[in-house]
């Protein structure tokens, strides 16, 4: 049987059909519409209907940015805004006139490298976003773990420094208010003056400045994923979104995190995503 996966994005809309062998036998991408919610419900609505023309398929997952909360079925946590506080899922099945499943970013992405990427040989999986924000998925023996309230893996809002950076979630020190792209560019802003993209700013890192925006950058890192590792001790990491393209992450990000792991042993595999921006339409048929 064939299944459908979308993937709702803050730019783009991608569908992907897959056979029952995990091939992509078809794929499209439209644009995402821009802040209006019924037209992003019509727009899916299009997009599925053109799939499922000729054909039936015995699930459609949607993959969504933020989270649907358990209190009231309602999405919160996105940063396409015109979702928040919206009965999505509810609305879009209503819509299609079919149950559908629906995650968020980071779990399609744990999920997808887990069934076809680079941790499929692995048990347990923490799946790590870190781009415009960052988030977290887990994935235990191919199946996601989304917890009782619907936040398990959400690293990025882990405190960091108590008295630290402002949050939108409310919170002072949060991950991601060090280790998202935005705010590692505001960083080097501030050390720098120079407003830079991380792709450019991690080309040259030799003045003090670069070096102590780098140590600070590898301790937050650091920090963060040793934490993830104290409680849920995966058998591997997978790191996705813009910033898995930073190749030092690998090297001494990665021994940055494992001298801050409270074991004797710590040999956690750190690796880069092998599916990169399909990873999210992917887990979404996997759903
Ligand atoms: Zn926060």
């Amino acid at each position: 049987m064939y299944r459908l996966g979308i993937d709702l994005g803050g730019t783009k809309i991608e569908a992907i059909l897959l056979d029952e062998n995990c091939n992509a036998i078809q794929r499209k991408r439209i644009l995402t519409p821009q802040n209006n919610y019924h037209k992003i419900l019509n727009a899916i609505h299009l997009l599925v209907s053109d799939f499922l023309a000729n054909i039936e398929c015995s699930s459609i997952g949607i993959c969504t940015p933020g989270a649907i909360s358990k209190k009231t079925g309602l999405i919160k946590n996105s940063n396409t805004q015109c979702l928040i506080g919206k009965p999505f899922k509810e609305d879009l099945e209503k819509k299609l006139n079919r149950k559908i499943s629906m995650e968020n970013d980071a779990n399609c992405f744990a999920i997808a490298e887990s069934m076809m990427g680079i941790t499929k040989e692995f048990d347990i999986v923490f799946g790590v976003i870190m781009g415009t924000g960052v988030g977290g998925g887990i994935v235990i023996n191919k199946k996601i773990i989304q917890g009782r309230t619907n936040i398990a893996g959400e690293w990025g809002h882990h405190t960091l420094h108590q008295n630290g950076n402002n949050c939108y979630c409310g919170k002072n020190g949060c991950v991601e208010t060090y280790i998202s792209g935005p705010a590692l560019e505001k960083r080097w802003k501030d050390l720098t003056g120079k407003s830079q993209k991380i792709p450019e700013i991690i080309q040259n890192l030799e003045t003090s400045q670069a070096k102590q925006w780098k140590t600070e950058f590898l301790q937050n890192f650091g920090f963060g994923l040793a934490n993830v590792i104290d409680i849920l001790d995966p058998d591997a990491i997978v790191l996705g979104g813009g910033l898995s393209n930073i190749d030092f992450l690998y090297t001494e990000g990665k021994d940055s995190v494992y001298e801050k792991v409270f074991s004797d042993l710590v040999d956690t595999p750190i690796l880069k995503n092998k599916l990169g921006d399909s990873a999210g339409v992917f887990g979404a048929a996997l759903l």
